[in-house]
Formats: structure tokens, sequence, C-alpha cells
């Protein structure tokens, strides 16, 4: 299949409040070549191109996840799970895994920790077309303390020069990006605590540097304050968690949120789709406190981008939307939420052709049986899938 002009009842061609009625999208070889209503594409568009009518549907841009690990398993020992898989069986279930989140209209995911850089061959096979998938980003080993947070994945670094090495190492597999985990993690109790900063300022500093010079750029694993603000001092391009943890409980800090909207860093405030299992664990008080800090960088206009760190214990492939309605439970509109899981993402992850449809970018696009700018749960009704312009799904 090359060219294909598919039709529906709109197009969000991106940002959400950009629409056209009655509209279509023609697709040729990979790439978006018009956007338009369906009156003038159908008229101007050859009759010998195939046409995909969709009455009642939405086309929009695929979605983005930009924190999963396709690595772990998402069951309650992930650690256990990937540290003593078969290298083949463990291959074999991530690429299950990025089918999986491609079905749930997925068209792009951020690796943000695997092992032995397994996500780089899936990530070439999917561009091949030779295996099913969301488009790639991979971290490969998250760079880590000694016995610091995940650092059974291969990335734990002590001095400047081990830094320098593992971020050579990393690019030399292909990552895409550098992913330091600043802070503790629930994953790794033995580890420091969740709120205790794993690396110096000066350590940051020298990974984003570091980073730079292979033309990568560093996400930050930080669920404390005083992490938060190091890594957004040294120039992060996205702050993962960031839950504002201290030694007894959170502390906000609006000025550090003020740093954050000026550089451009964005927020990937991860939760997966059983986000109200995890609420009640934390129980009422603390979820309270959590909402109020989304809500008040909300306001201070941060960039919030959609991940839900897929893999971890809970955190399964595939239930993108889950993870959205926690946003809705908090009163952002549906078009901040379409916009979060499209264009500002993509922009988060310097993508400048995905995450919105115009003539020119890649084909990533979704065909979904309603509307999600008055109804999310529309984006569980997946009818088509695009990927590069290969229709994988129907
Ligand atoms: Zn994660």
């Amino acid at each position: 299949m090359n060219e294909v002009l598919i039709t529906a009842d709109r197009v969000i061609i991106g940002p959400a409040d950009q629409v056209i009625d009655d509209g279509s999208v023609l697709v040729d070889d990979g790439v978006i070549t018009a956007v338009g209503t369906a009156a003038e594409l159908d008229t101007s568009v050859d009759v010998s191109v195939s046409r995909l009518r969709c009455p009642g549907a939405t086309i929009l841009p695929g979605m983005i996840d930009c924190h999963v690990h396709l690595a772990f398993d998402a069951g309650p020992d992930p650690i256990s799970a990937v540290a003593h898989a078969d290298p083949g069986e463990l291959a074999a279930a991530m690429a299950d895994r990025a089918e999986q989140m491609l079905a749930a209209g997925v068209t792009t995911v951020r690796d943000l920790g695997d092992r032995d850089a397994l996500t780089v061959p899936l990530r070439a096979s999917i561009e091949s077309g030779t295996a099913a998938g969301p488009r790639i980003l991979a971290a490969t080993a998250p760079l880590t303390s000694r016995g610091g947070h995940c650092g059974f994945l291969g990335g734990e670094v002590t001095t400047d020069d081990d830094i320098r090495a593992q971020i050579a190492r990393n690019a030399a597999a292909g990552a895409d990006l550098i992913k330091v985990m600043a802070s503790g993690g629930s994953l790794t109790p033995s580890g420091p605590r969740m709120w205790e900063p794993q690396f110096a300022p000066r350590q940051l500093r020298l990974m984003v540097d570091e980073a730079a010079r292979y033309g990568l750029g560093v996400a930050a694993h930080a669920h404390g304050t005083d992490a938060i603000a190091h890594c957004v001092a040294a120039g992060v391009r996205t702050i993962e968690h960031c839950s504002w943890r201290t030694a007894d409980g959170t502390v906000y800090d609006p000025e550090i949120t003020r740093r954050m909207v000026e550089n451009d860093i964005a927020v990937c405030r991860c939760v997966s789709g059983d986000w109200r299992g995890f609420l009640d664990k934390l129980g009422p008080e603390r979820a309270e406190a959590m909402a109020g800090h989304i809500r008040k960088m909300r306001e201070a206009d941060v960039r919030f981008i959609a991940g839900t760190d897929a893999g971890v214990p809970g955190a399964r492939f595939g239930d993108y939307v889950g993870m959205l309605e926690f946003f809705a439970s908090l009163d952002f509109t549906l078009a901040e939420i379409l916009d979060m899981a499209t264009t500002n993402s993509a922009h988060a992850l310097g993508l400048t052709d995905t995450g919105v449809l115009a003539p020119g970018m890649r084909a990533d696009l979704i065909v979904i049986d309603g509307n999600p700018l008055t109804e999310l749960d529309a984006l569980r009704r997946i009818q088509h899938v695009f990927t590069a312009g290969r229709l994988v799904i129907k």
C-alpha cells in the first residue's frame, strides 16, 4: 500500500484546538502529503488512490508514551524477571510489549532503561518493518550511583571518568538520549531513599555536557526536591516523576518550577493506568498533596508530557488511556490532555516530524471511533493505526 486518502468526521491536526470537521488526510509512502476538508481532497485526489472512509470517527496524531521500560514485565518483581531472563526470551517479550503499545494507538515510545541495550535491535526491526511496534527512542542503561536506583541495569558510575565512559558506551550502543537516576526510586529499596540525590550538582552538569557532545539530551528521574533543583540547574530536557519529596514529606518550590518553564524543561508526571490503586496506597493526605503540586505546576505553565512507566509493577503495557484519565480527574481539559499525548510530548522529545498532522510529517496517526474532545474513552476505540504510513492495525 502506498497512497491512501483517509476521511473521518473530524481531523484533529494538533494542537487539539485545531480541528477540521469532515476532514481528510492523504498519506503517501510514509509521509502525510495533504490535510484538508473531505470535500476539497476528494475532488483533488486522483480517483485511482484508495479511500479509507471512517464515518463517526476522528483522525488524530499517534500518541506518545515518554516513559516506558520494555524490558520490565509489569509483574510484582520485574527486577528478578529482567535479571534472570534469557536474552532471546527477553527480546521476544519486549517485541510483544511494543506491539501491545502500538495496538493501543501509541506510535512513539521513549524507553528509559533496559538491559544490554536490547531496545536498539528492536528499534531497528520496527524501523525496517520486520516487527510491528511504535517508533522507539532508547536510553539504554540509565546512569546511577553505585548500588543506586536500577543499578542492576548496568549503568552504575562513581567517578567523572565512569560517567564519561558510560555515556560513551551508551552512545556507541545506539542510545537516542541519556537517562540519569538523579534520586533514589521505589524499585530499589536497598539504594538511596526516593528523596535523596544520587549525584552532586557538578556531576549532573558533567552528564548533560558529556551527553551533548554526542548530540544527546538527558532525561532525569527525580523524586526529591533537591534532585529536581539540581537537574533543572544542570539543564536536563525532562524531569521524570517530579514528586517534590523531602525527608519528611513533600516541598513544592515555585522558583524551581519557574526556572523549569523558562528553560522549557518538561515534566513527565508518570502514572500507570492503575493510578486509583496507587492513590489508595498513598492515602488521602499524600494523594491530595500530589494533586496540589500538579495543579500548581499546571498554573505555572509547566509543559506536561505523557508517560506510563509501563513495565514497573502494576503499569501494564497498552493501558495508555488509563494514564490520561488521571489528568482528567485533576480537571485538565481534554484538549490539554490530547496535547500532552501528542504535540507537547513530541516537542519535549525533540521530534519535529510527529505529533501533528501536516504535509511533510511522518504519517503517524490513529483513527478512533468517536470524539476524544468530548469523551476521552473514545481513545480506547481504535479503528486504525498508521505508523510511518504503514497501516498496522486493521
Ligand atoms: Zn521509569
